[in-house]
């Protein structure tokens, strides 16, 4: 059976919360039976996304409140 997980692909400071925050990807792993296949990649998000919603004013395009800020554009990956 498959299975679906959110990992770290990529860490940067943000200034907007004033910490260290991940870009995460919604993985889907494939079934046992399947060992060579590579995870699927479904969606992306920031690991702080739900605290930045509940702030005024436009957050990020990983917030989905700016659709032209990118904190992660220049952060190396994990
Ligand atoms: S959602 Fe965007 S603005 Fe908010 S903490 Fe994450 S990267 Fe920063």
């Amino acid at each position: 059976m498959a299975w679906v997980t959110w990992e770290p692909i990529r860490r940067q400071l943000c200034d907007r919360v004033g910490e260290e925050v991940a870009l995460e990807a919604k993985l889907v792993y494939p079934a046992a039976h399947l060992p060579e296949s590579p995870p699927r990649v479904l969606a992306h998000r920031c690991s702080h996304w739900a605290d930045c919603n509940s702030m005024e004013g436009q957050a990020c395009i990983w917030a989905g409140t700016h659709a032209e800020y990118d904190p992660f554009q220049f952060a190396s990956a994990d």
